[in-house]
């Protein structure tokens, strides 16, 4: 089902048929150039409002309509904002104040009173500022004519966003087994989780998924194993008539439960953990890079803040060149002037992060005690990228965010028989990795390539959620002041 946002244009009666035909007819056409954006939901056109109980009419529609995603309003003409307080106060979707008007000059010449009136976004916006503000209304406030670049950008970004709170809204997710033992960041609070972000988090036994395995029908997995030596480069010994195919076979075996697993439990997301496999021959490996390339969030070790982070990302990135991933910051380069962190899993990257064609090979796992595993492996595609992790912080959950420039490996790798990402973190290296110590920020993350920080804090903010974000502006001093302003501000705002 394709999303909708909601396109409301603010006016009153004051000003006759006339002009109110006229605002018509300019938010139709700003509909229209938005539409042709090519944005990632169609923006719907509404009846321009201008009066209380319309308002609050089309917000409660908006709330309850599962193809809308968020809403865009504009007060075309002064709107007198008393009559948006119980709309806005009712709405429960994302609001975005997009605040243009039809002209881009000003017509000197000509411009009379009839034109003041019909175009004066400049003080019908501000006083549409001053409720939302009055009223604690979360919004991402945009400005400009919609002819401009920054403007659709923006506009752009908000509506992924938008699109990613409601997948996280609605998403379930399933955890096979419970979360690594002794770890404290992969721990957390499923059930503010559901408040906060809507997530519905379960855990089933791994032997139900080891079950399903039993149950692969032969054709299935004839089908994977087919379709593995069409689009990846697969090692000899897997190959049909390799020593070791079986274990191609089982994994592809591994693919297929899980996948008819997840469609049974309408579940988008999942998580594994190596400590506890059952029945299972394999840590999955293959078969978890292929559904987290197919869109589903997936993290390792039973974190599933990671897995929600990770198929919101697939879903905000949705239809853009590169991809989201589970990433872990595993270890580094500390050569003076050429700082990298180089990021992996024992085998779980997904390879939506590449362009290029991975590599199916078995090898062993020190860990796990189980048969070795077959992994995809390739090299994370160079270009700007952001981390961002999910911390519960006892009273809420924090997000912290890294925007970063992945690079090749300054040299091949080749003992390193893993799916892995060589990155540069902005500012610099001892900047990003203090900051992110300092926000007791955990070492799993969502690595996106197909969307940025202006993305992530939209989602954030719709979900209201704390942010911290490192950027090539982050200074230690200012971030710690950040974190401690923070703290005070999200326990004051929900409430004592
Ligand atoms: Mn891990």
């Amino acid at each position: 089902m394709r999303k909708q946002v909601w396109f409301l244009t603010g006016s009153q009666g004051l000003y006759g048929p006339d002009v109110l035909d006229q605002v018509v007819d300019n938010s139709r056409e700003l509909v229209s150039r938005l539409n042709t954006a090519g944005m990632i939901a169609d923006v719907v056109w509404k009846p321009v409002l201008t009066d209380k109980e319309a308002i609050v009419r089309t917000m409660l529609e908006a709330n309850s309509d599962p193809a809308c995603v968020g809403i865009i309003a504009w007060m075309h003409t002064f709107s007198p904002a008393k009559m948006w307080i119980a709309g806005l106060d009712a709405l429960g979707k994302p609001l975005l104040h997009l605040h243009t008007q039809a002209n881009i000059e000003l017509p000197w010449a000509s411009i009379n009173m009839d034109f003041m009136n019909l175009n004066q976004a400049a003080h019908g916006d501000r006083e549409f500022g001053y409720i939302e503000t009055r009223l604690g209304v979360v919004r991402t406030t945009v400005v400009g004519h919609v002819d401009s670049p920054h403007v659709i950008a923006r506009v752009g970004q908000w509506m992924r966003a938008a699109i990613g709170r409601a997948e996280v809204r609605s998403l379930r997710l399933v955890r096979f087994g419970d979360n690594m033992r002794d770890v404290a960041v992969t721990e957390g609070d499923k059930v503010e989780a559901e408040l906060i972000f809507g997530v519905s988090v379960n855990t089933f036994g791994v032997n139900d998924l080891a079950d399903r395995v039993a149950q692969t029908p032969l054709e299935a997995v004839n089908e994977l194993v087919s379709e593995y030596l069409d689009v990846y480069d697969v090692a000899s010994e897997l190959r049909p008539g390799g020593d070791r195919h079986s274990a191609l076979r089982y994994s592809a075996k591994l693919e297929w439960a899980l996948a008819s697993f997840l469609e049974e439990q309408c579940a988008m997301a999942f998580t594994t953990n190596f400590e506890d496999l059952g029945a299972l021959e394999q840590l999955p490996g293959m078969s978890v890079q292929r559904l987290s390339w197919k869109g589903y969030g997936f993290a390792a070790e039973g974190d599933w803040k990671t897995a929600v982070l990770v198929r919101a990302a697939k879903a905000m990135g949705a239809g853009l060149p590169g991809g989201a991933s589970l990433m872990e910051d595993y270890t580094y380069n500390l050569v003076p002037g050429q700082e990298r962190i180089l990021g992996a899993h024992m085998l779980e990257v997904c390879p939506s992060l590449t362009t290029t064609r991975p590599r199916v090979e078995i090898h062993p796992l020190g860990i796990g005690g189980k048969s070795d595993p077959v992994r995809l492996v390739f090299d994370t595609d160079p270009g700007a990228a952001i981390v961002v992790g999910l911390a519960d912080m006892r009273d809420r959950f924090r997000l912290t965010g890294n925007t970063v420039t992945v690079v090749p490996p300054d040299e091949p790798l080749p003992n390193l028989p893993v799916a892995r990402a060589v990155w540069v973190p902005d500012p610099d290296f001892y900047t990003s990795a203090e900051c992110w110590l300092t926000s007791g920020a955990p070492h799993h993350t969502v690595m996106s390539t197909a969307i940025g920080a202006e993305v992530f804090a939209d989602f954030a903010a719709m979900c209201g959620t704390e942010f911290a974000l490192i950027t090539k502006d982050t200074s230690v001093a200012s971030f710690a002041k950040e974190l401690r302003w923070n703290q005070v501000y999200y326990r004051l705002s929900r409430g004592l």
